[in-house]
């Protein structure tokens, strides 16, 4: 069945924090979509700067966007996924085409925007972003899609929290670039066929699990980004605290990058962290042993974990005897969203050993004992008391 798009709809605004500061020159007109209008006059079309992001202005995007590297040169790990969009980005210059569908997929703050921020850069192309939970129907979708200008980005974050509507409306889209919009109802019902500029969609998922065959397949470029490693991590910390004006030696930024859990993000938090707590309780260079006070004051341990890891991992270990325990019995403990610790706080336990997956439900290894310092039970035991129960 064709979506249904409401007549006369203007998105009650246009969802987005202007990034002027960072957008390029040119601007894009957001024009009101011309289905099924009422008479009258027409509204009149805000102006959006070449860069406009929605679906949430939270601190932490404040904080992410002025770090962020703006070029792909300036983009630190992922040498493989770096190496392949460069050839991407060198074809469609070449031919002048646009870039083909990308995704890309990940645990949470290790660089999708900042892949798909700094692509459109490269080719000096307008970029819009949106994300799948602020587009709730096809209508809102619109705004976007007769926005795109030939070979300009549309970045969906999120997308696997796509409406299904929504994810309908873009097969043909993405596909043929064109909209089947179906106006009216009943014996006046028509449907209109609206042709769409050439441009690409770069989507972002942390669950590229949950997305629909067909939304895949339409995505003929697919990366996945991998936690980083500690040098890498290091690296980034060295950068950042360039840009953030703070001196910091050598072994303190190897050791923040320690403890960030692979994570980018984490390693900028965690830095900023240190900054302050320096600035506040000593002065002048981040030394290592200032960063290892200041990570014990956030409660971060040797391995990277927070509390919260701390919490899912005890949760699974006091209430659950160490697992089989499924998800949605461990956040319902912790009063948390399953979705949460999946995309959040799982991913890393998984790779560092802490926690493993099994068709019967999680269960904490005998590292995460160590960790929490907590006596690993005897197998035995374990055994004789299933028997007993
Ligand atoms: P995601 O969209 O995957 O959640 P982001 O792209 O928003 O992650 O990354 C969060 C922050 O981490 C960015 O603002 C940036 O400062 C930093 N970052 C991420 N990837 C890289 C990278 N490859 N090199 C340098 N910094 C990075």
């Amino acid at each position: 069945m064709m979506p249904r798009v409401d007549g006369g709809a203007t998105p009650s605004r246009f969802p987005g924090r202007l990034d002027s500061s960072r957008a390029s020159n040119s601007k894009i007109m957001v024009r009101q979509p011309v289905i099924g209008g009422s008479a009258g006059e027409p509204p009149k079309p805000p102006h959006t700067p070449a860069f406009t992001l929605g679906g949430g202005d939270n601190e932490q995007e404040r904080l992410d966007e002025e770090l962020r590297p703006q070029r792909l040169d300036d983009v630190v790990g992922q040498r493989a996924v770096v190496e392949r969009l460069k050839i991407m980005l060198n074809a469609a210059r070449k031919r002048k085409e646009p870039l083909g569908h990308l995704l890309l997929d990940g645990p949470p703050g290790l660089g999708k925007t900042t892949f798909a921020t700094v692509l459109p850069r490269e080719l000096g192309t307008e970029c819009q972003i949106t994300s799948g939970p602020v587009l709730s129907a096809p209508k809102d979708l619109l705004p976007y899609l007769t926005n795109a200008s030939y070979g300009s980005i549309l970045f969906i974050d999120e997308i696997h929290r796509l409406p299904h509507t929504v994810e309908e409306f873009i097969y043909p889209v993405m596909e043929d670039f064109r909209v089947d919009i179906s106006l009216g109802e009943g014996l006046n019902a028509r449907t209109i066929n609206m042709r769409l500029k050439q441009f690409t969609v770069i989507g972002a998922t942390t669950r590229s699990g949950m997305l629909t065959a067909p939304l895949r397949d339409r995505f003929v470029n697919r990366e996945h980004l991998d936690f980083y490693t500690i040098e890498e991590l290091a690296d980034i910390v060295r950068r950042n605290a360039r840009k953030l004006h703070t001196k910091i030696s050598e072994e303190a930024s190897v050791e923040i990058a320690r403890r960030s859990r692979g994570t980018p993000r984490i390693a900028n938090n965690l830095l900023r962290w240190t900054r302050d707590f320096v600035d506040s309780e000593a002065e002048g260079e981040i030394t290592t042993a200032l960063a290892q006070e200041a990570l014990a004051r956030r409660e971060v341990d040797d391995l990277g974990l927070d509390r919260q890891d701390r919490r899912y991992l005890e949760t699974l270990i006091r209430v659950f005897g160490g697992g089989p325990a499924g998800v949605q019995a461990i956040a319902h403990s912790m009063n948390l969203a399953a979705d949460t610790l999946e995309d959040e706080v799982e991913p890393f336990l998984l790779r560092c050993g802490l926690l493993q997956r099994s068709p019967r439900g999680r269960i904490a290894t005998a590292e995460a004992y160590q960790q929490l310092r907590l006596a690993v039970p005897d197998p035995d035991s374990v055994e004789k008391q299933k028997r007993l129960f």
